[in-house]
């Protein structure tokens, strides 16, 4: 296939990236390097630094790639940011993606496959989370998502643009090449093993008073190789529609962090805080429409396993990506 892929110098775009290198797939990449890194770019992607804020430019880089199947991760992707600066997740989210749309009907692509998020159900009336649980977001991040999701519902039913919309659970862990570096880290498996890797002195547990069996959040963490694998199933396949990825396993945030501190031999320190805006106290996903409809079968499913990726990664590049 040739394939462009928004927001392939990011977390978990540059590992997609990588596996469809790894397939044989022809890769385009296009990114504004806000949050991605040019050297989380696989050497034999094509590169075009840009952002989809340019309607035009997007319209230009789609028809030169004439790609069979677009793969949007490109946006703007915090719970806590999207409740203090919603503009940016509507803009980023929903007008930027509004002309990636444009531009796939334009250049004729066949597909597009997208990034979207299980906080798009908000606080959900059931664990686990299957695919029509009502969608309440409760923080305009979710709600960015759902706006996107809608859309590709218009354009595929008027312009005939097929669609796979995977709604991610947490999304963790690292490849032999490519892992997680944000910036500014919000993230929990990151922020522990920094305290490991003695870069941080505590992490911080965001609510302890949640109704779950320890008091934390409870998440579904799944590997950003196992996101890959299924957008490269959905790829090929003519499926349109809205499916969940998660392992369908829960871990509470001190389950997360004892888990690391087993792995690394490290003790971690740990600041209790208040709950942070705009999390639900569990969600977990029944996987089992994506596992069904495209034979998907993650890989990693235990925390120490997935963990572990990441610390090999973390200890391999303490400083993360140069650029
Ligand atoms: N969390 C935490 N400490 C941190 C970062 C996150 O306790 O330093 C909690 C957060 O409140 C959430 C879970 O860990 O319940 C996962 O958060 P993360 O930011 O990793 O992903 P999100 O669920 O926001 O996508």
């Amino acid at each position: 296939m040739n394939v462009l892929v928004t927001g392939g110098a990011g977390y978990i775009g540059s590992a997609c990236v990588q596996e469809l290198i790894e397939q044989n797939h022809t890769v385009t990449v296009f990114d504004n390097l806000s949050e991605g890194h040019r050297a989380a770019v696989h050497p034999a992607a094509n590169f075009v630094e840009g952002c989809l804020n340019q309607a035009e430019q997007s319209k230009d880089v789609v028809g030169r790639a004439a790609p069979e199947v677009v793969i949007h991760f490109a946006a703007s992707a915090l719970v806590e940011e999207s409740m203090k600066v919603p503009g940016k997740y509507f803009g980023n989210n929903v007008a930027n993606g509004l002309n990636l749309l444009n531009a796939c009907v334009q250049a004729q692509v066949r597909k597009i496959v997208f990034s979207s998020t299980c906080a798009t159900y908000g606080i959900p009336d059931r664990i686990p989370i299957s695919e029509d649980t009502p969608q309440q977001p409760i923080n305009p991040y979710g709600e960015s998502k759902l706006i996107f999701e809608k859309m590709l519902r218009w354009f595929h039913e008027i312009h005939g643009l097929q669609y796979v919309a995977f709604r991610y659970f947490n999304a963790c862990g690292a490849t032999d090449r490519f892992g997680e570096h944000h910036r500014i880290e919000t993230h929990l498996i990151p922020n522990v093993l920094k305290v490991a890797l003695k870069q941080q002195t505590s992490c911080k547990i965001f609510g302890t008073d949640y109704p779950t069996t320890d008091g934390t959040c409870v998440r579904d963490y799944i590997h950003i190789k196992d996101l890959a694998t299924a957008h490269i199933l959905a790829s090929q396949s003519n499926l349109n529609g809205c499916y969940n990825l998660g392992t369908g396993k829960g871990y509470s945030v001190r389950e997360v962090i004892a888990a690391c501190e087993l792995l690394t031999g490290a003790k971690i320190a740990v600041e209790e805080h208040d709950r942070r805006p705009g999390d639900p106290p569990k969600l977990v996903a029944a996987p089992s429409q994506a596992i069904n409809a495209l034979n998907w079968h993650p890989e990693f499913i235990a925390i120490e396993r997935i963990v572990d990726t990441a610390w090999q990664w973390h200890k391999a590049h303490p400083n993360g990506y140069p650029h």
